[in-house]
């Protein structure tokens, strides 16, 4: 990896004025996935001073920044409360503890990884990211937003509504990439599905969601059918972890389960 300058930024304009001057100028947040893919930089932009490393909440949202590690945001008392505890265990299924004290929730979003366990425990919710300078989006929205956002994300915001959460990995061994991955959410009595690393990025079954929002009290067969209409509505592919076929039949598993779980 080649870097020609480190620049610490001493406020988000200066940053985000830095971040234009040159296509090969990139934020810099935890530094794991630059450092893996070893891409060519010119200016490695660094945000730690500008006080985007902290979680707070008011009635009704969290407010997460940008550089807030995995570590402190899976840790964190009120991540944990919200949903029961869905969002900081999907983080907390990322490698292992040395790692997550590095990398951040802002560097985890923004590189939109299809194989993410943090976009898929956050996009069964309400979420939104803000930007520098002054945008929001939705998760959803940025996920699906053609080519690069050559903008700074300063912090994403958790809505705090009443609900219940499902997330599960499946990987081979402890400290892998996911061969799949599940969220599940039922929030004000709406459910919501997603499923990652189809290994396509992160994706809401909307199918599935229709149908099982509209059966009035469901059963544990309209929530296979839910998870059937999710395996069938997506596309999966093959590649070197795991089958198109593997994984839709664990599609059908693991979204019915979920679905059941957050009726808990
Ligand atoms: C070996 C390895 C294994 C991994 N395994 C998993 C896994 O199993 N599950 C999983 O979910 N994730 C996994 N990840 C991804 C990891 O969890 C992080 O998401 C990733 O490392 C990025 O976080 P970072 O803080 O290191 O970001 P960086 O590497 O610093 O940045 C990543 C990208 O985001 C941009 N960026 C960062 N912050 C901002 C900002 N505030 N505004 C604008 N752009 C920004 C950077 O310019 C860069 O393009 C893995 C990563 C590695 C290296």
């Amino acid at each position: 990896m080649k870097v020609n300058e480190y620049y610490r930024a001493s406020s988000l304009e200066d940053a985000y004025r830095k971040l234009q001057e040159d296509p090969k100028n990139v934020i810099l947040a935890g530094g794991l996935w630059i450092k893996k893919i070893g891409q060519s930089v010119n200016a490695l932009i660094d945000l730690s001073t500008l006080g985007l490393n902290k979680i707070s909440e008011n009635e009704k949202e969290v407010v997460v920044g940008s550089l807030v590690t995995q570590r402190e945001f899976e840790n964190s008392k009120v991540i944990n409360s919200l949903y029961g505890g869905a969002i900081a265990f999907a983080t907390r299924e990322v490698m292992g503890v040395n790692f997550r004290n590095i990398a951040t929730i802002g560097g985890s979003i923004m590189g939109r990884y299809p194989f993410s366990d943090v976009i898929s425990g956050l996009l069964p919710y309400d979420v939104e990211l803000e930007f520098y300078p002054n945008q929001v989006m939705s998760l959803e929205d940025y996920l699906g937003y053609k080519g690069k956002l050559n903008s700074i994300l300063v912090a994403i915001h958790i809505k705090k509504e009443k609900g219940n959460g499902f997330f599960k990995k499946v990987k081979t061994t402890a400290l892998d990439f996911p061969i799949i991955n599940f969220g599940v959410s039922k929030v004000n009595g709406k459910y919501t599905v997603v499923v990652g690393n189809r290994p396509a990025g992160s994706i809401r079954a909307t199918k599935a969601m229709e149908y099982i929002n509209n059966v009035a009290n469901p059963s544990e067969l309209d929530y296979k059918k839910a998870a059937e209409i999710a395996a069938s509505e997506l596309a999966f592919m093959d590649n070197k972890d795991a089958s198109a076929e593997y994984r839709k039949e664990l599609t059908k598993v693991y979204v019915k389960r979920g679905l059941m779980e957050v009726n808990k």
